[in-house]
């Protein structure tokens, strides 16, 4: 399996008098099996970073590599295939589509890669029971616990099971225990099935589950620690 690489990254946002760097030449590696936690104050380009890891933006300069395939001078179209096959994102907001149901809400983008009905509907409701929701596959997202919609959301974007998970802040919106199971969750993604784990957080509950910390003041890595402790599942 192969990493998620970000190789001198430049990004500014507008030009001239409106210029606004977001990235002033990031490089830093995302590996399969690890949990990677990218930190900073607010500004400092946390976002910017995650989207071009998730082939959402290209660098100004610089490369960004998607377990072996450069995102640099890639058409929209291939981009958007990108994302859909190799990338699961998760929002600290949820992103639920409020009128459909529960399994729906994850059979949709089974749906847009061309799964038929009938699979993905059966995907759907196999990862709501792994999550511990299945008897809420028939509830609406507003029916739903702020835990359980985080787990749902997670489930959703592992649904096409892509290699690479992005979560932007996934639990600050929890209380502490859903925080921890939704942290669980996304860690058994890392170590048990090998997949590459990347967070933006400020959420120190989160550091006992991470393996490497990045951190990013002013459009630069200042900071860069771990393994913080010996690989476990614990
Ligand atoms: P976070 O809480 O993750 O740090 P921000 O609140 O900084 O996120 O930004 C949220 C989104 O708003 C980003 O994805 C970014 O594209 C957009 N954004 C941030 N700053 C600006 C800005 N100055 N002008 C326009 N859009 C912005
Ligand atoms: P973070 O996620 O760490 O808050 P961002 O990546 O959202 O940082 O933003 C980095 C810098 O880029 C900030 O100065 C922000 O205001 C600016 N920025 C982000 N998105 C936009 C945008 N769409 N247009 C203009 N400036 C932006």
């Amino acid at each position: 399996p192969e990493s998620l690489i970000v190789e001198d990254a430049v990004l500014t946002y507008g030009k001239g008098e409106f210029a606004t760097p977001a990235l002033r030449g990031v490089s830093l590696t995302a590996k399969p099996g690890e949990v990677l936690l990218i930190r900073g104050p607010s500004g400092s380009g946390k976002t910017t970073l995650l989207q071009l890891m998730g082939a959402m933006k290209e660098p100004d300069k610089g490369k960004v590599s998607i377990c072996g395939t450069p995102t640099t001078g890639l058409s929209q179209k291939r981009l958007r295939a990108m994302r859909l096959n190799r990338i699961g994102f998760v929002f600290q907001f949820f992103n639920l589509l409020s009128s459909l149901r529960a399994w729906e809400n994850i059979a949709a983008p089974l749906d847009i890669i061309g799964m038929d009905r009938g699979a993905a509907e059966k995907r759907a409701k196999a990862l709501l029971a792994e999550f511990g929701l299945a008897d809420r596959a028939d509830h609406f997202p507003k029916q739903l616990s702020g835990g359980q919609r985080q787990r749902l959301a997670v489930a959703r974007a592992i649904a096409h099971d892509p290699p690479v998970i992005l979560a932007d802040e996934p639990t600050a919106a929890l209380d502490t225990e859903n925080g921890q199971a939704v942290a669980q969750i996304l860690r058994d993604l890392a170590v048990k099935e090998g997949r590459i784990v990347v967070l933006v957080s400020h959420d120190h509950r989160l550091e006992p589950m991470v393996d490497r910390e990045i951190t990013i003041e002013d459009g630069r890595v200042v900071e860069e620690r771990g393994p913080a402790r010996p690989k476990s599942n614990a």
